[in-house]
Parts: C-alpha cells; structure tokens; sequence
C-alpha cells in the first residue's frame, strides 16, 4: 500500500511538474516570438515598418 501511495504521488508530482516546464515554456516561446524576428517598428528615417533583426531598415537601409 504505501509503495503506490508514494507512486501515485511521484506520479502526480511529475506530472505537475512537467505541466509547469510546458506553460513556462510555452510562454518563453511566445514572449520570444513577439520580441524576436518578426516584430516591425517604424523605421525614423523613412517611416517604412521594418524587422529590426538586422539592425537596419529594410527599405532604406538607415541604422535603426
Ligand atoms: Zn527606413
């Protein structure tokens, strides 16, 4: 009896724990992919919403 009492709550505690490891991770990959490459921004010089993962815009190519 007190071996599946202590296997059940393994077995519980696992998976609480993996379903926490999935949300974080879930929400890490959303946080990185509104951050990440495909976010735009305005570029100042010409006004043109471009990525800023390369560190210039797009259009014009002025350093953003
Ligand atoms: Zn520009």
């Amino acid at each position: 009896m007190g071996i599946s009492f202590f296997g059940l709550i393994i077995v519980v505690g696992l998976a609480v724990i993996f379903g926490l490891v999935k949300g974080i991770s879930a929400m890490l990959g959303l946080f990185k992919s509104a951050q990440g490459g495909h976010a735009m921004l305005a570029c100042p010089t010409c006004g043109q919403q471009t990525s800023h993962a390369n560190g210039r815009c797009d259009a014009c190519g002025a350093e953003l």
